[in-house]
């Protein structure tokens, strides 16, 4: 760029900057050659080399304007990290050099602790998605395609096992006590190399098999189809949380209130967006459970003439993304509660401060704002914490990498201790943000339910 700025600023500001350079670093130390240079051709002279690795972040000018969002930054590699080191090996395998060793580290540091949820991209000025590499190199190690059919194909048992596992935590919890469980199952984690989830005192307890009511015939309310995620088909409160109604009943209770008609999709026990396969690296078995959903809710919404409420933020963006049919109308908690609901609802704010997690998938929906703006209805003091982005619980890497969950909320006890409730837009970020921040993380709609009433002529 130095070679340019003169062509740029013109030749009197250029001057001008010369003299204000050489006034405060007469022997040219600071920064030589970078913004102001005497070398016409220093743009073209010690330039860095940016072997070609994968499509995906060739465009990489390793700014490392993504780095500090990244939840992994501090533990292992940044975004940027991980594209200079992919970019090293690729370098390196091509003049023939050995990389077992390094893509052995590479492994952990690289891929199973990236969240893969992209919040890098937002930050990036060519809009790379690191996470989509590391997707994209999980998949070349994906190698339990059998079972992911299977899973794909068998999804209500997959929910039902959850259940069971989450019934068998819960049992061993109430016979071992908080202490004895926590440790327990910390050394088992560990010793099966984080198959085995880690169990907190934050963990849901199990919800009982969805059995789903037929809508009424007659029914003049408006409709909308309520699309319940897999987490909270199986997983309910945490058991010390002050709020102890299933997510689904609080959301229907909540819709009915500002005079809905509440629909669920057939099959619902056997839906899926895809995003538990497409995380691990299971594209096409990911993409097949996405139409499925997307199929089944286009015919619950009567061809879209019904809006369609999805109840946990990163499946609503699952669906959303790359979503080609117009039909569908569909709404994450926060754009739905601020499109449809605050008209019909009256907000009477607590007195009790709400500590605000605003998930990464809410904040690729661009609704970030939105929900804050909702938590102030809600409450009349708002805590965001700073400088937590994307907290790293990543589905299930909280459960199996919970160094990763654990290193991105590291400050987050200090920033809500005024605080003893935070709400979200994802039950599994919440179990995470409940156990490092020593507060009840649960979802928004238990907040927005607890503080309002339905308006009696409320517009349809
Ligand atoms: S996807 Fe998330 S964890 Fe992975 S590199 Fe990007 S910001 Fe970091
Ligand atoms: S912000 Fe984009 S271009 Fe800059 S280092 Fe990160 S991925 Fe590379």
């Amino acid at each position: 760029m130095a070679p340019f700025v003169e062509l740029e600023w013109g030749s009197e500001a250029y001057a001008l900057m010369w003299k204000i350079k050489r006034l405060l670093d007469p022997t040219g130390i600071l920064n030589p050659d970078v913004v102001l240079s005497e070398d016409p051709d220093i743009h073209l002279k010690n330039l860095k080399p940016l072997p070609a690795a994968d499509e995906i972040v060739d465009k990489c000018i390793e700014c490392g304007f993504c780095e500090p969002v990244c939840p992994s930054n501090g533990l292992t590699l940044t975004p940027r990290q991980r594209i200079v080191i992919w970019r090293d090996i690729q370098a390196r395998k091509r003049a023939g050099v050995d990389t077992s060793e390094i893509e052995r580290l590479y492994h952990y540091h690289g891929v199973e602790t990236c969240a893969a949820t992209g919040l890098c991209a937002q930050r990036c000025p060519v809009g790379i998605n690191t996470g989509d590499l590391v997707r994209k190199l999980r998949g070349r190690e994906a190698n339990r395609t059998g079972t992911a059919n299977w899973l794909a194909e068998h999804f209500a048992t997959a929910v039902q096992s959850t259940r069971f596992m989450l019934h068998v935590a819960n049992g061993a919890h109430l016979i071992m006590g908080t202490r004895n469980m926590a440790k327990l199952s910390a050394t088992m984690t560990r010793a099966s190399k984080g198959r085995l989830p880690q169990w907190t005192p934050a963990m849901p307890q199990p919800l009982q098999r969805l059995h789903l009511p037929k809508p009424p015939t007659a029914d003049e309310r408006p409709r909308v189809v309520y699309l319940a995620a897999c987490v909270s088909r199986a997983m309910g409160p945490a058991a010390r949380d002050q709020e102890q109604e299933p997510l689904l009943d609080k959301t229907r209770s909540l819709l009915e209130k500002a005079g809905y008609q509440v629909i669920f999709p057939e099959q619902l026990n056997d839906l899926c967006c895809g995003q538990p396969f497409a995380s691990k690296g299971y594209a096409e078995q990911g993409e097949r459970k996405r139409q499925e959903m997307l199929d089944a809710l286009l015919k619950a919404s009567r061809g879209g003439l019904d809006p369609i409420y999805c109840d946990t933020s990163p499946c609503t963006l699952r669906l959303v993304q790359g979503l080609t049919d117009q039909r569908l109308d569909l709404y994450d908690p926060v754009r739905f509660i601020r499109t449809h609901l605050l008209d019909k609802l009256d907000f009477v704010p607590q007195d009790k401060p709400i500590a605000v997690h605003v998930t990464c998938s809410t904040q690729h929906l661009g609704e970030a704002q939105a929900l804050i703006d909702i938590a102030r209805r809600c409450a009349k003091e708002v805590v965001i914490p700073e400088g937590i982005h994307c907290c790293g619980f990543a589905g299930d890497k909280g459960f199996t990498t919970p160094e990763l969950n654990e290193h991105a909320l590291r400050s987050l006890k200090n920033a809500v201790q005024i605080c003893e409730e935070g709400i979200s837009t994802s039950r599994t970020c919440e179990i995470g943000l409940s156990r490092h921040g020593e507060i009840d993380y649960h979802g928004l709609v238990y907040l927005v339910d607890r503080v309002t009433r339905g308006k009696a002529s409320a517009p349809l």
